[in-house]
């Protein structure tokens, strides 16, 4: 019986960025079982829930699995199921529709967090049918740290958790929860068991912080003026690496003179944390060589993320961290197709003016549009209309700030079309839906253009059903219904051999390796310069006018003002058992986490008169929304954390699966934008909380 298991090696995926290496048992096209790879290059036999329990996301009865066309109202549930042709014919009619009258850029193409080699088939998509529009979250995910990155010292500063780090500054990342990009935790917890010493910097009291030799609880959206208090202590204290500034930083004077006024004492009355604290944090960091801050999403979660990132680029630098092993470094790529050619950047020049953003002054090289900007043009026609939608990986209705508007966003939209593995509240939203192959169904490449310096191989495991196809081939097949065949293929699988093509390997060659990594290269600068206009890190940036940015990082205030009818801070995190609001409907991940949790101080929860387990309402200015109260000391009396992306799938089309009643994202607003990256506060917003 065993010898009809056969057992095949990927990488997990679609669960988080992805990484680890898996080994999936197969029997009679079914996946039996998964555990982790112990040759894994990133988890070596690290397997997290959501990744034993990835395979149930295939076999729910619920799964779409043929594409369906809307016959009753916008949002009604009513579908017919309909053939590919007349699906892709569809969809194709409609946008081209709508390129007539309004032009490519009244289309605007979306995606979630990116997930694997879609994303950039996407992108190409967008660029091929003449559209600058790709709408992707990526003002609240990684676009100002690799953006600010690039201002600020040419690169996107990656934490080198490859080699030894003396000490690890953890900054808003709870990796072993969420374990952004896939390697993150089990690359760090191997230093951690070899001495590295963890600080921790996080406004909960999360499990690393057992491990921490310290742990900074900030206030939520004050990154930025711990991180210059940081700067204060290591100037004046004259803890910086001397060599270094001297010969690779431009406009350290000026940032010395600028950092004096965020002392200790004044950055504690704004963050909460204890003067002391703040400097012997600060001279640890400094005095740890080499030292890493591993930054995770959250530090991008309000309108001052562009000053936070800012000042701890400076930090990395000033310490003589930025591009050393076991710092932050400028990972190099391996030898395979760059992003530009592939997403066919040559098609669409103009594309930095075009595109919606350009309207509202954002920071240069920042490509994709921010879901804010994107509202506004569809309710706004600012500074043009967008008419049609084309989404794939995504949920904006739980996912986009301000859900409400979010939703009266998508009701004045003329054409939407879905590509999804279920019915989502966003899916119910669209004209036509499409039925995908997920992970384990299909050939894909993992972590392409993230910047960490590799690829991995996740090869098909098992068919999927009949009709849900990769959403690779759907793009390439409605390519060539909407642009010119040319830039299409016979076969999908084609991307896939273009992408590994350079190293001289085939897309098979490339599954046997497992993965392919760049080389390791440190300090380049010594023989190029930084690629920034001086050729320094400019800790004042030099184009600080051109671009209307602060040449300095600034403590501008704090994302939201205080205000006495709303006098607890809400901040929101994600669950280690779902990726944002996918899978709630996968069993095995529903049990561990079967509702929303809020938690509250006991202390708080007593002055309100909740109990555990109680629903609570969570009520800001712009909403208000029903969780389950969890009361619990890993939270400050004044905070309260809310739960983010809950749907539930079990509720009826009608309540669009019960989206209204714990999205987080109705109590989050777009009014008040940050400028370099339209991003909206998702953190650090005033709340008040009361029984239901
Ligand atoms: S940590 Fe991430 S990549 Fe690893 S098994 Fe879990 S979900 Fe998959």
């Amino acid at each position: 019986m065993k010898d009809d298991i056969r057992w095949v090696k990927t990488h997990c995926a679609r669960m988080d960025h992805g990484g680890c290496a898996l080994l999936v048992s197969v029997k009679d096209n079914k996946i039996v079982g998964v555990k982790g790879d112990p040759d894994g290059f990133l988890n070596k036999g690290y397997v997290c829930a959501k990744g034993v329990a990835s395979p149930d996301r295939l076999t729910h009865p619920d799964r779409l699995k043929h594409p369906l066309k809307r016959i009753g109202k916008r949002g009604e549930g009513k579908w017919k199921q309909i053939s590919w042709q007349e699906a892709l014919g569809e969809i194709a009619q409609n946008l081209n529709k709508i390129k007539e009258k309004y032009g490519a850029k009244g289309v605007a193409f979306g995606v979630g967090m990116p997930k694997g080699l879609e994303h950039f088939v996407l992108i190409r998509l967008a660029n091929i049918f003449g559209s600058p529009n790709v709408i992707a979250s990526q003002d609240v995910c990684h676009a100002p740290r690799e953006i600010t990155g690039v201002h600020t010292c040419g690169f996107y500063p990656v934490a080198n958790l490859h080699h030894k780090s003396k000490l690890i500054l953890l900054w808003a990342s709870n990796i072993t929860s969420t374990n952004e990009e896939g390697e993150i935790s089990s690359m760090l917890l191997e230093q951690v068991r070899n001495d590295t010493e963890l600080v921790v910097v996080d406004p909960r009291k999360i499990d690393l912080v057992k491990k921490a030799k310290k742990w900074l609880q900030l206030r939520p959206g004050t990154d930025h003026a711990l991180a210059l208090g940081f700067l204060n202590v290591i100037i004046e204290e004259s803890l910086y690496d001397q060599d270094f500034v001297e010969k690779w930083t431009y406009g350290f004077d000026d940032l010395a003179d600028h950092v004096k006024k965020y002392t200790p004492e004044k950055v504690s009355e704004i963050t909460w944390v204890s003067p002391n604290l703040i400097r012997d944090a600060a001279r640890l960091y400094a005095t740890s060589k080499p030292a890493v801050i591993q930054w995770g999403n959250p530090i991008e979660h309000n309108i001052y993320t562009f000053d936070t990132t800012r000042a701890l680029i400076c930090l990395m630098a000033i310490c003589g961290n930025l591009d050393v092993p076991g710092g932050n470094v400028n990972a190099k790529d391996p030898k395979i197709m760059g992003l530009g050619p592939f997403v066919r950047a040559d098609l669409i020049p103009d594309k930095r003016k075009e595109m919606i953003s350009a309207y509202h002054g954002v920071i240069p090289r920042l490509m994709t549009i921010a879901p804010a900007f994107f509202q506004k043009a569809i309710l706004e026609g600012t500074p043009y209309p967008i008419k049609g939608f084309y989404a794939m990986c995504a949920n904006p209705m739980l996912s986009y700030a301000d859900s409400r508007q979010t939703y009266d966003a998508f009701m004045n939209l003329d054409f939407i079309a879905i590509a999804d593995l279920f019915m989502t509240p966003t899916a119910a939203m669209a004209d036509i839906v499409l039925p995908v192959a997920s992970q384990f169904e299909m050939d894909d490449i993992g972590h392409y253009g993230l910047g960490h310096g590799f690829i991995l191989a996740r090869p098909k495991v098992v068919d999927p059903p009949e009709e849900c196809w990769p959403d690779i081939k759907i793009m390439n097949e409605l390519g060539k219904r909407i642009s010119p065949e040319e830039y299409w293929y016979d076969d999908y699988h084609q991307f896939l051999e273009d992408v590994v093509n350079p190293s001289g390997l085939t897309y098979s060659q490339f599954v046997e390796k497992g993965y392919l990594k760049g080389p390791d290269r440190f300090k380049l600068y010594e023989e190029k310069g930084f690629r920034t206009p001086t050729g320094k890190v400019e800790l004042k940036l030099s184009t600080a006018e051109k671009f209307n940015l602060s040449p300095l990082p600034t403590f501008k205030g704090l994302p939201e003002e205080d205000n006495p009818e709303y006098p607890l801070v809400l901040t929101n995190s994600k669950s280690q058992y779902y990726l944002h609001s996918s899978y709630r409907w996968v069993k095995r991940l529903r049990e561990k986490r079967p509702d929303p949790k809020a938690e509250i101080h006991p202390d708080t929860a007593l002055q309100y008169g909740i109990k555990e387990g109680d629903e609570v309402i969570i009520e800001t200015r712009s909403g208000k929304i029903t969780q389950i109260a969890h009361l619990t000391e890993i939270v400050d009396p004044r905070i309260i954390n809310a739960s983010h992306g809950w749907w539930f799938p079990e509720e009826n089309v009608e309540s669009l699966y019960g989206w209204e009643k714990s999205n987080f994202n109705f109590l989050t607003s777009t009014e008040n934008l940050g400028k370099e990256f339209g991003t909206p506060n998702l953190k650090a917003i005033g709340c008040k909380i009361s029984r239901e």
